[in-house]
């Protein structure tokens, strides 16, 4: 058994570890990010819809290498069919558009490669890397550092760290070494299930179909994917329906208002996943130890939306880490609320908005009264005059 050094230790290398990782690295912090998989983003659990914004304010340049398709706009549906479009090449057409110099407002990102392009970025940064390599255990040490346990390639390692990050996704283990509160309720779980499938037409925007009859919770989605693809998918939350989200997706393919558009795709490709439709963590910070992206339940709670909230939780710890360790402090507990403090000012506290307004609509007991306002509500969002545009 080895022990190395380090300013950070991250644990997990998706959208928000590597993006802490390198904003760290970039000020000049010794940071080991490490990941279990082999191959980052694989097996993919996402359908990669990310704004614009959210890349540029990270830095990240929107290469080919990664993106699948440019988005142009939404089409926001109520149960029957009844369609909003917010297209944003005809609301603001200087500035959006296919032609040259004109921008997308979002793209549909290939995780797989996304998630390689955000690590190749933070080892550019100095960082580095070990995939294959998984986060054990903590233990805070008296000194102000903190050993973390790891193991690689069935080797056991112990890496001492001034702060480990916990950026290990959905299923968080780390925020439960430090006993934080991390359990989700199942209430605020959607179980979601996408197909990957051709020759279904699609034209740059987002479509989101809501109605408790195609997804009781959640909302569906059509997706384009590029090169004739498309992604159709939906979100359910298990106690309010009988049926798993299979059963629903099938129901939405061949039974929706959309069952002749999806009349001869073929299924090519299935993924699914957990998406946390909660609050952000209360506590995110322990002695030696911060959560983000969705460990800390950085994730929209009403789009389920968590690749923005993941690079820009990631930009803010890792600024905040740089400037922390940089002065010297002592990473305990009562000096590491800061992070959280911080991260609450730029957009924590409008996610909390969020989640009150979509607790609201989920505690309202007439569907069509909840369908009315779910409708509504995912229309004012995705508005150019949205106040939530920035998560
Ligand atoms: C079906 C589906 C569709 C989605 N679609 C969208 C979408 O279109 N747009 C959007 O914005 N969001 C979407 N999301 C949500 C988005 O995928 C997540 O919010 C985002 O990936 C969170 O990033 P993260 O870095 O916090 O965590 P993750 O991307 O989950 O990364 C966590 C990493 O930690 C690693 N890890 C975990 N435990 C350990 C350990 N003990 N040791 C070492 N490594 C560990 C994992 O291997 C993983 O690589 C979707 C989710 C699902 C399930």
């Amino acid at each position: 058994m080895s022990t190395s050094q380090y300013d950070l230790v991250i644990i997990g290398s998706g959208p928000a570890g590597a993006t802490t990782a390198r904003f760290a690295a970039e000020q000049g912090l010794k940071v080991l990010l490490v990941d279990k998989r082999q191959e980052l983003g694989a097996p993919i659990q996402c359908s990669g819809a990310v704004s614009r914004h959210a890349l540029e304010e990270v830095g990240v340049a929107p290469e080919e290498e990664f993106i699948h398709e440019p988005i142009y706009g939404f089409g926001i549906y109520n149960e029957k069919g009844e369609k909003k479009t917010i297209d944003y090449r005809q609301l603001k057409a200087e500035e959006y558009g296919q032609e040259e110099g004109k921008k997308p407002l979002g793209y549909v990102v290939d995780r797989r490669r996304f998630d390689r392009y955000l690590m190749t970025q933070a080892e550019r940064a100095g960082v580095e890397v070990w995939l294959k390599t998984e986060g054990l255990s903590y233990q805070p040490n008296n000194d102000g550092s903190c050993d973390v346990y790891l193991r690689r390639f069935n080797q056991a390692i112990t890496a001492r760290a001034r702060v480990l990050v916990g950026a290990d996704g959905l299923q968080s283990q780390v925020g439960k070494w430090a006993n934080l509160r991390t359990h989700i309720k199942i209430t605020e779980l959607a179980s979601c299930l996408q197909f990957i499938v051709d020759q279904v037409e699609t034209d740059g925007l987002l479509e989101i179909i809501t109605g408790h009859e195609w997804a009781p919770g959640g909302y569906a989605w059509v997706f384009p994917k590029g090169h004739g693809y498309a992604e159709i998918g939906l979100g359910v939350i298990p106690t309010m329906t009988d049926k798993n989200a299979q059963w629903h997706l099938d129901q939405f393919i061949k039974h929706s208002f959309f069952k002749e558009r999806f009349r001869n795709s073929r299924i090519l490709e299935i993924q699914g996943g957990g998406v946390p439709l909660a609050s952000p963590l209360r506590t995110q910070y322990a002695d030696n130890l911060i959560l983000v992206g969705d460990a800390a339940r950085h994730v929209n709670p009403i789009t389920g939306g968590g690749i923005h909230t993941a690079l820009s939780g990631g930009a803010i710890a890792g600024n905040f880490l740089a400037d922390f360790l940089n002065q010297g402090r002592q990473p305990t507990a009562a000096n590491l609320k800061a992070y959280q403090d911080g991260w609450l000012e730029e957009i924590g506290n409008k996610m909390w908005q969020l989640y009150e307004v979509k607790t609201d609509i989920f505690r309202t007991h007439d569907i069509r009264q909840r369908d009315a306002l779910l409708f509504q509500t995912m229309s004012g969002y995705f508005s150019p005059h949205s106040e939530y545009k920035k998560i």
